[in-house]
């Protein structure tokens, strides 16, 4: 009868928290999305009931209904968990989730999970702040849906790192807003593919250079000095683009 909105981590299931594999061992039922790690479904035991409500862009199951689905799920089911990729108050919905099961007075419990948007620019090594170099971070999104994009050229700050999620397929346009704000040509990016799975891909560039670096969904894009940073190597594949 509770609903767990539960972060699933970047990737890899030991980036899990301690209570998010507990509740998400003890559910009834799970409904999660695509983007999750088979390592944390793993976790899930075998008789929990899954359910994938996202199983690509195009045909994924759309806002309302999840909010439906998980209000029904919990008139049946003593623990549901709806298990989300990274942070669910970071992109993921799950403030409009949080809502819709309070409108049908539904409990509904939080677990935070290790968001991409700082654990990505970590896995490449880079420290989205850094004395001297980066005051602050800026998450953002880059999915422009209703062509509202003015906020970026906001947020364009030479000491401000920014930190894009869902932007690969307009990373073109992003660049194009981040220099109309003042960002140099110059300005270092990097882009992570897969923080945190064995498929992990760190590619690196400059600003300008944006709209031609080959990489692919799922990423985060990383925007400022910071990302020429690289202070550690945990690094499973890297190329260099100049
Ligand atoms: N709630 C999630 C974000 C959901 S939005 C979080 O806190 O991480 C989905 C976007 O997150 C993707 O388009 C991609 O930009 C980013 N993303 C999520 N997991 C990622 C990963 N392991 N590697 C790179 N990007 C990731």
């Amino acid at each position: 009868m509770t609903v767990y909105l539960v972060g699933a981590g970047p990737g890899a299931c030991d980036l899990l928290t301690v209570r998010a594999a507990r509740i998400l061992k003890a559910a009834h039922v799970v409904v999660h999305d695509r983007l999750i790690d088979p390592s944390v479904l793993a976790l899930i035991g075998p008789g929990t009931l899954r359910i994938d409500v996202g199983k690509s862009p195009g045909a994924a199951t759309n806002q309302e209904q999840i909010n439906e689905l998980l209000v029904q799920l919990s008139r049946v089911h003593e623990r549901v968990v709806r298990l989300k990729g990274g942070d669910p108050f970071v992109f993921g919905r799950g403030g409009e989730e949080a809502l819709a099961l309070r409108a049908a007075q539904v409990a509904c419990e939080i677990v935070p999970g290790v968001t991409s948007a700082l654990a990505g620019p970590m896995a490449a090594g880079i420290p989205v702040t850094q004395r001297g170099i980066a005051k602050g971070v800026c998450v953002v999104t880059g999915h422009l849906a209703h062509g509202d994009d003015d906020y970026l050229r906001r947020v364009a700050h030479p000491e401000v790192t920014v930190v894009i999620l869902m932007g690969v397929s307009r990373r073109g346009e992003i660049a194009k807003r981040l220099m109309e704000g003042g960002l140099l040509p110059s300005t270092p990016v990097a882009v992570i593919e897969r923080a945190w799975t064995s498929s992990q891909r760190v590619v690196r560039g400059r600003l300008d250079r944006l709209a031609h670096l080959e990489v692919r969904s799922p990423a985060i894009i990383v925007v400022g000095e910071a990302s020429a940073l690289d202070v550690v190597s945990v690094i499973t594949e890297e190329v260099l683009v100049h």
